[in-house]
């Protein structure tokens, strides 16, 4: 699938849930509620995601919400590893039950894991999250001995909390052959009234981190710009949404829980692509049609924000 500015389609972020175990409070505050009545069954994800791999699909990431709340996750995995076309299935998690499911994970046919994790402080974990931080050492471990390859653990950057960790987040990739990638806090839903305060640009990794080479990135699209410490095993990446917006390279849409394709994570618009296939529509028909309007670029520098939380959308 190729939008009206020339990109290439080919990489579906998927959210398997909007139910999460963590509280992260940039992002699933208490205060919010959930309303999973409305989710695609484990039949209509592995439909949609047949379709959208005829259209041109190859890259599957499972996200939420917490996608390992998901009891036929497994299933789910199993399913899309079948479909003629994919040829990647990742997976982002918080890590809090990754020890208990990477095994049957790996088995089932993923491929890698991406694990958020926004500092190594058990007590700071507690309170940015609510859970546990040993839980999610214990998953990454597990994801390791799986061979679940490479682990990347996803650090947002928050300029009043982590600001202090970033040369120690840095330095696990001398020793661990893992990438640890630095993402600048999006303002959307909840963290859009904080962003003046806590948003820090991904230029202050390379500031207290001098000794950080550029290296080659892994494909064009990437949104991560790549460098590594010299002689470590791991890299390090950094993904700059703000700052350096990579809007031109975008090859990615994404489906929401309850099966609505968001062509723009900075959009509001919403297509109930699930309505549709419940309706008995071609849903390859609307896709080709609808794939075509794929915003330009997001306008994050104007201050258009969106209304939802990342866990509404799948991040
Ligand atoms: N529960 C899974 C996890 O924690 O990885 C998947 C969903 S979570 C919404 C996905 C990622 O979105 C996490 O790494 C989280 O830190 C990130 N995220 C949430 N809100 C964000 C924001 N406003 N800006 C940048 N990243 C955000």
């Amino acid at each position: 699938m190729t939008d009206l500015h020339g990109r290439i389609i080919s990489y579906l972020r998927i959210s398997l849930t909007e139910n999460c175990n963590l509280r992260c409070i940039y992002c699933k505050p208490d205060q919010c509620t959930t309303n999973n009545s409305d989710s695609m069954t484990k039949e209509e994800i592995v439909s949609i995601i047949r379709v959208m791999a005829e259209s041109g699909i190859k890259k599957v990431r499972f996200t939420g919400g917490e996608p390992l709340l998901r009891k036929d996750i497994t299933e789910i995995i199993s399913e899309v590893s079948k479909i003629k076309g994919i040829d990647d299935i990742a997976l982002t998690t918080n890590g809090i039950l990754l020890e208990a499911k990477a095994k049957e994970l790996k088995d089932a046919g993923l491929m890698r894991v991406n694990v958020s994790l926004d500092t190594l402080k058990e007590e700071r974990y507690r309170e940015l999250t609510g859970g546990d931080l040993k839980n999610v050492l214990k998953g990454i471990a597990a994801a390791r001995k799986e061979g679940l390859y490479p682990i990347k653990l996803n650090t947002v950057l928050i300029n009043n909390f982590n600001k202090d960790e970033i040369e120690d987040f840095v330095n696990i990739t001398v020793e661990n052959d893992m990438d640890v990638r630095f993402i600048e806090l999006m303002p959307m839903g909840v963290s859009a009234g904080w962003i003046e305060e806590e948003y820090l640009s991904s230029e202050e990794v390379l500031k207290r981190c001098p000794k950080l080479e550029m290296i080659e990135k892994d494909y064009t699209a990437s949104p991560s710009l790549l460098y590594k410490l010299p002689e470590a095993k791991g890299r390090v990446g950094i993904i700059n949404p703000i700052s350096n917006k990579f809007c031109d390279s975008c090859n990615r849409v994404r489906l929401t829980s309850s099966g609505k394709l968001k062509l723009c994570l900075h959009s509001n618009e919403e297509i109930d692509l699930l309505g549709a296939l419940r309706k008995g529509k071609n849903i390859s028909d609307l896709l080709k049609k609808y794939i075509l309007e794929k915003p330009e670029t997001h306008f994050l520098k104007e201050k258009k924000y969106i209304d939802k939380d990342m866990y509404k959308i799948g991040g």
